[in-house]
């Protein structure tokens, strides 16, 4: 599988970088995990073509991971012309949301469909599988208007789990362990919230995680002020446009 960072950035734009997505090529599909609002033009940047996505993987509903759904439809109606469903899944409420979002941004784009696009809702730790894909949700500690999760995935037999949003539970490292791949959001660097992850925690419980590679991503500015003092032996940082093969 090839894991492409389409965005890696925060909610304010830090670091010029996109909103939140990895974009995801398996043996059974290929799909996003998070679509904020600028995916779409990621996307193009990169040479993805939106009409290869199967499924999207919504982690919470904040703008920065979920707002750039009402732009993958507009394409799929009027760009790409998609005929294939799709399916989205996301915490309790999604739809609502996605139709609140989508019409606000253009009436009426939510209605008559050239194709099957679908909502599936996660039910706490119950594994769910989508197009070869499954996944597993957890739910985790930060305020969206929904319940927030981290996902866990097994795609084409390996491991890769992703925290979304969220403070320090210690239910992450059920998330994380024996992962082939976690990838850690790290807003701050060493100030702890309690709606997001720093730095220094994510480093002081690195055992306890027993991921066997860690990825930090959603990097607000004072993260990136510090980021020359990662400890490289133990983390990669996100770019976008960076690419992993596992
Ligand atoms: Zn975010
Ligand atoms: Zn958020």
């Amino acid at each position: 599988m090839r894991l492409t960072i389409i965005g890696c950035g925060d909610a304010f734009g830090a670091g010029g970088n996109l909103h939140t997505s990895f974009h995801v090529r398996s043996s059974a599909s290929t799909f996003l995990i998070d679509c904020g609002a600028s995916t779409l033009i990621g996307m193009r940047r990169l040479g993805l073509d939106p009409k290869d996505i199967d499924a999207v993987f919504v982690t919470h509903l904040h703008g920065d991971h979920f707002g750039g759904l009402p732009w993958l439809l507009l394409d799929a109606q009027f760009a790409s012309k998609r005929t294939r469903p799709m399916i989205v899944t996301g915490p309790k409420g999604i739809e609502a949301r996605f139709v609140k979002a989508a019409e606000a941004l253009y009436p009426n784009s939510t209605t008559a469909k050239s194709f099957k696009f679908t909502f599936v809702e996660y039910e706490e730790q119950k594994p769910l599988e989508v197009g070869g894909i499954t996944v597993t949700p957890f739910e985790v500690k930060h305020p969206s208007g929904a319940p927030p999760y981290a996902l866990r995935f097994s795609i084409d037999g390996k491991v890769v789990a992703f925290t979304g949003d969220t403070g320090w539970i210690d239910r992450l490292d059920k998330v994380a362990h024996g992962a082939d791949l976690f990838i850690s959001e790290c807003f701050q660097y060493d100030v702890t919230l309690p709606i997001h992850l720093d730095y220094k925690t994510i480093d002081a419980n690195y055992d306890r995680l027993g991921a066997k590679q860690v990825l930090l991503t959603h990097m607000g500015e004072a993260m990136l002020a510090h980021v020359d003092k990662v400890d490289l032996s133990r983390f990669m940082v996100a770019q976008d446009g960076m690419t992993l093969d596992l």
